[in-house]
């Protein structure tokens, strides 16, 4: 760890803060950087593992605090099914431990490289099954923080209204440093797969908007296709053999994306080139999908860890009301079709999304009022992403979509502030209260919460 500068004696000169990463090994040190005297540039923005798709773990002219050295997992409570871990242990690591004991984390989460204090700070959301297992925060019963001026704080179930605030609170409210997180014996469900056209797929997304199944699906928006991963619970519940679940996730997450950065090299004919992507993805999700994976738990179903920002992927994620999504959907192919016709770009990957059951239990919660559809556009392709995603936040924009801090590039500040409307002031009122002089705000932040 670089240390925090010197200290104002009158016998030394202070020196001038400078900008720098940080990665305190335990939690005096993690303290010392954050109290006023140490002298690190402003602002501090703290980051896990950095997978999130916008600035919000940035701090170009001040310092970022990595918390991968806080790595310890303090205790599984086997009797209470709980856990408590330092906010840099990986979800990886965590959903292993638990495995060992018979727990699983509550929710479908996969990212198995973030960490659990950036799940925690920011929107980490799957196709859970039921109306708890949205998100990862909700799970949360104690939180220990360092505030914006180095102080040790607990915030826990007891001051709900806190716990709320402090859930998805983009570390703008202070450093998590250990969580302590409800979780449960493992629970095999069953999953179905089918391949859908995209009217087939519209008239299901209507049918199943108000039903608390786990739901997940990937978009192939230039071939008509989605192909749906339908979790329920079962009352005989079969066995969740994890080698399926690790060959699809193979499929899904390393052949594809390797496989289509290889042909953007080689391949200069787009119409090809896309004909071929399109067919391997069809029959990759076509192969590991409908014939091999009949059950499932939150612990084979997690995928694996993956080195750095998940190879590079470049993502985009939007919420969109799932009373609409049967709409949203189709207006979503469309414009893929649009821009591929105008501007020459297309996302290689299948688009992911899932269903997001509503969830009051953090005040930035992007389904606090209704249950939601998130959209993942992904792609391996760079050039002419940039001006991509600026289209899909209009598009986004038009068809009422929520914008995520974390993960939605390109939302327009104003869009962001009406689609949170008074939560978000109320949590600008207490970051105000908790970080007066703006120390972990940086700019790209302080469009939406200075
Ligand atoms: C290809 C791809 C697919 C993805 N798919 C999904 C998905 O399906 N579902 C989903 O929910 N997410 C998904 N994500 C997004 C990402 O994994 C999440 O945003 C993740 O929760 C962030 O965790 P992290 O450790 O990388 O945090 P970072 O990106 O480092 O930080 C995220 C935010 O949390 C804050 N933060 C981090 N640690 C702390 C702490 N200890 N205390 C206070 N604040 C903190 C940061 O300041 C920042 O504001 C995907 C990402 C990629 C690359």
């Amino acid at each position: 760890m670089q240390s925090p500068g010197f200290r104002d004696t009158g016998k030394f000169i202070r020196r001038p803060a400078r900008p720098g990463v940080y990665t305190p090994a335990n939690l005096k040190k993690l303290m010392r950087c954050l109290e006023p005297h140490s002298n690190i540039a402003l602002p501090i923005r703290i980051r896990g593992a950095g997978s999130a798709s916008t600035d919000c773990n940035e701090s170009v002219n001040g310092s970022v605090i990595r918390t991968n050295a806080l790595n310890r997992i303090v205790r599984i409570d086997t009797y209470n099914h709980t856990v408590t871990a330092e906010a840099g242990v990986r979800l990886g690591t965590l959903v292993d431990a638990l495995a060992d004991k018979g727990l699983e984390l509550i929710g479908n989460h996969d990212q198995m490289e973030r960490t659990l204090g950036g799940a925690l700070a920011s929107p980490c959301m799957g196709p859970g099954i039921g109306d708890q297992a949205a998100y990862l925060s909700r799970q949360v019963i104690n939180m220990k923080v360092v505030t914006a001026g180095g102080k040790l704080m607990t915030v826990s179930e007891q001051k709900p209204h806190l716990l709320a605030a402090f859930r998805m609170s983009y570390g703008l409210l202070g450093v998590i440093y250990e969580a302590t997180l409800r979780v449960r014996p493992i629970t095999t469900f069953a999953a179905s797969h089918r391949s859908l056209s995209i009217d087939r797929f519209s008239d299901v997304a209507d049918r199943l908007s108000s039903s608390n199944v786990g739901l997940k699906f990937y978009v192939l928006a230039h071939r008509d296709r989605v192909y749906v991963d339908l979790r329920r619970y079962n009352a005989e519940p079969g066995n969740a053999y994890d080698t399926p679940w690790k060959i699809k996730d193979w499929g899904e997450s390393t052949v594809l994306p390797q496989v289509f950065r290889s042909l953007g090299r080689v391949m200069p004919i787009p119409a090809v080139r896309y004909r071929l992507i399109d067919g391997i993805s069809a029959a990759t999700h076509g192969l590991v999908t409908t014939k091999f994976v009949n059950h499932g738990n939150n612990v084979t179903t997690a995928g694996r860890r993956r080195r750095g920002k998940r190879q590079g992927l470049l993502y985009s994620t939007w919420c969109f009301p799932a009373i609409d999504f049967s709409v949203v959907i189709k207006a979503y192919v469309d414009f893929c079709a649009q821009v591929l016709k105008a501007n020459g770009y297309r996302c290689d990957m299948p688009a992911v999304g899932f269903r997001v059951s509503k969830d009051a239990s953090a005040l930035l919660s992007p389904s606090f009022d209704e249950p939601m559809f998130a959209l993942q556009t992904i792609s391996t392709a760079r050039h002419g992403w940039d001006d991509f995603v600026i289209d899909l936040a209009q598009f986004a924009e038009t068809w009422g979509g929520m914008p995520l801090f974390s993960q939605s590039r390109a939302f327009r500040a104003e869009h962001a502030s009406q689609s949170y409307s008074s939560r978000l002031d109320f949590f600008r009122k207490i970051r105000r209260q908790l970080d007066p002089d703006d120390r972990l705000l940086n700019p790209f932040l302080a469009q939406n919460f200075s």
